[in-house]
């Protein structure tokens, strides 16, 4: 297991340098988050040896029966699903960063529950670019209010913004998608002129490569390190 389970992860670093070089980026400038919702722990286990120190999951349950008992320390937890209000007291028992902000009653929520245990919790606001119906993540004009709610919110750390591509069989199609959250991205910055929204979460197994390009900081990737 761990030898093809090495293979696909090196094919996914080489093809994360690749796109960085290729837009003169630093490869380690890019955050590998390997997201594990569709594999057993053993596997998880496998690519923590391996190196890998990012993990996703999308549904609360799924990831406090996968990840008990935790990883080591040093590992980080990211959610990247939607997160109910009443699901946030149990995710804050696994996650260590929430990808998913897009409404304020969940910023309200994870920063009374971040007050209560004493955490300090790292979020990204996710953003519906492409204006799908059924996607979650807030409007692009609804980002600089939400942000300035995280930021009013004594322990949320707002680190920056997310984006999940459209559905599409051809991955160019996405490049729009992945550059309109970038300039969203710039121009809260200059506006607000304060947050430094260093981190820019998008691309998946489809797309990544095209999403490094335009700017992604952080990919989450699933099947193309965990699918045989
Ligand atoms: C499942 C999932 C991924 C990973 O998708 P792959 O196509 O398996 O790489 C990334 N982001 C989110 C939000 C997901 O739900």
């Amino acid at each position: 297991m761990a030898a093809t389970l090495r293979q696909r992860i090196d094919q996914v670093r080489h093809v994360i340098a690749t796109a960085a070089n290729k837009s003169g980026r630093d490869p380690a400038a890019v955050t590998l988050v390997a997201v594990s919702k569709t594999v057993d722990r053993p596997m998880i286990d496998a690519a923590y040896q391996l190196g890998l120190r990012h993990f996703g999951e999308n549904r609360v349950q799924d990831a406090v029966n996968r990840f008990d008992p935790p990883l080591p320390p040093d590992a980080e937890l990211h959610m990247i699903g939607q997160l109910q209000t009443n699901k946030v007291r149990l995710g804050l028992s696994v996650f260590t960063m929430i990808e998913s902000v897009d409404r304020p009653s969940l910023v309200q929520a994870l920063d009374k529950e971040a007050a209560r245990i004493g955490r300090r919790l790292p979020v990204l606001i996710q953003v519906n670019v492409a204006g799908e119906d059924q996607k979650a993540g807030c409007a692009p004009e609804q980002t600089s209010g939400l942000i300035q709610l995280v930021q009013e919110s004594a322990w949320l750390d707002l680190r920056g913004l997310m984006t999940i591509g459209p559905l599409v069989d051809e991955p160019e199609a996405i490049r729009p998608v992945f550059a309109g959250l970038r300039s969203l991205r710039d121009q809260v910055r200059d506006n607000d002129g304060s947050p430094s929204l260093d981190v820019l979460s998008m691309g998946m197994t489809n797309d990544y490569a095209i999403a490094i390009e335009e700017g992604a900081t952080e990919v989450r990737v699933g099947r193309a390190i965990f699918q045989p």
